[in-house]
């Protein structure tokens, strides 16, 4: 049966009204979430997280930008490794979300599902740019972890629910649609001070090409780990993904949007990012826009 969401709950509301993460987390408003938190524990063995705007806040730059700044920091290493290279920020940033399009393009499907997963898409970038692999394969890696870290946050609030979970004696995992295997999703989220030591398993549809937003990747957790979908409760950011999809599956699930204003951000350095690349010339790259 399909599920039809027709209006946020009151503590979505409130998240999506917040004009950022912590006007609303850092707010005695959070005492129903964790009560709603704590009513639906009782009645699973598995806690499930999504990463990325769940368990890794991101702030108001967009992906776009946040490439931007991956490709300036790859130009300044490259520039140490090889003086005579003549790269520019523009191009190795138009190589960046080229290549990531055409490696979830040409990803073989699975059930349907595509996933571009960051070791081909670094392999593209770099020989499109005409680059030997060693070093620059490394030197990219290397410059978007560093970035990546640098803009992530660990959601306290989040690990707290972390905390309460364990301590219920729940497995704990998380769950990503995300183009990072998910060693390297361990990597990030313990360069952000968050402990992977209580985090059972990271599933990230880097590893199994199958999505959360395609619902199959709860059907593979509950199988990996033998649980009954209903004995699951998901908590994550996005509606598709994280909560309508895993309803639909039968687990539990709880939205956690990301706050409206903060997604506005987004929206504009998305689109301003766009304009300084563009100047008078338009330059159409597959990246899609923040969707408020
Ligand atoms: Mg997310």
């Amino acid at each position: 049966m399909a599920t039809e969401i027709a209006t946020y709950g009151r503590e979505e509301r409130e998240i999506y009204d917040a004009p950022d993460y912590d006007s609303y987390y850092g707010s005695p408003r959070t005492e129903r979430l964790v009560e709603r938190f704590e009513t639906l524990l009782e009645r699973v063995d598995v806690c499930s997280f999504d990463v990325f705007d769940t368990v890794l806040q991101r702030d108001g730059r967009s992906e776009l930008e946040r490439f931007g700044d991956v490709a300036a920091e790859f130009v300044r290493r490259a520039g140490r490794e090889d003086p005579e290279l003549r790269l520019s920020q523009r191009t190795c940033l138009s190589a960046r979300v080229l290549s990531a399009s055409t490696a979830y393009q040409m990803s073989p499907p699975v059930k349907g599902c595509r996933e571009g997963r960051f070791p081909e898409i670094v392999q593209n970038l770099v020989a499109s740019l005409s680059l030997p692999g060693d070093p620059y394969e490394r030197l990219w890696r290397e410059a978007e972890f560093e970035i990546e870290a640098a803009q992530l946050r660990g959601a306290p609030f989040i690990e707290n629910l972390i905390d309460l979970a364990v301590a219920r004696g729940k497995t704990v995992i998380f769950i990503s649609d995300m183009y990072l295997p998910g060693e390297d999703i361990a990597r990030l989220v313990e360069a952000c001070g968050i402990g992977t030591g209580k985090v059972a398993r990271i599933f990230s549809s880097a590893d199994t090409v199958v999505s959360k937003r395609s619902g199959l990747l709860y059907d593979h957790v509950c199988a990996e780990l033998e649980v009954a979908p209903g004995k699951m409760l998901h908590l994550g950011d996005s509606l598709e993904g994280d909560f309508i999809a895993a309803k639909r599956r039968g687990l539990e699930a709880i939205h956690l949007p990301v706050p409206r204003a903060l997604m506005q951000k987004r929206l504009e350095s998305h689109r301003s990012m766009l304009a300084g690349l563009a100047g008078e010339d338009p330059l159409p790259l597959p990246i899609g826009a923040p969707v408020l």
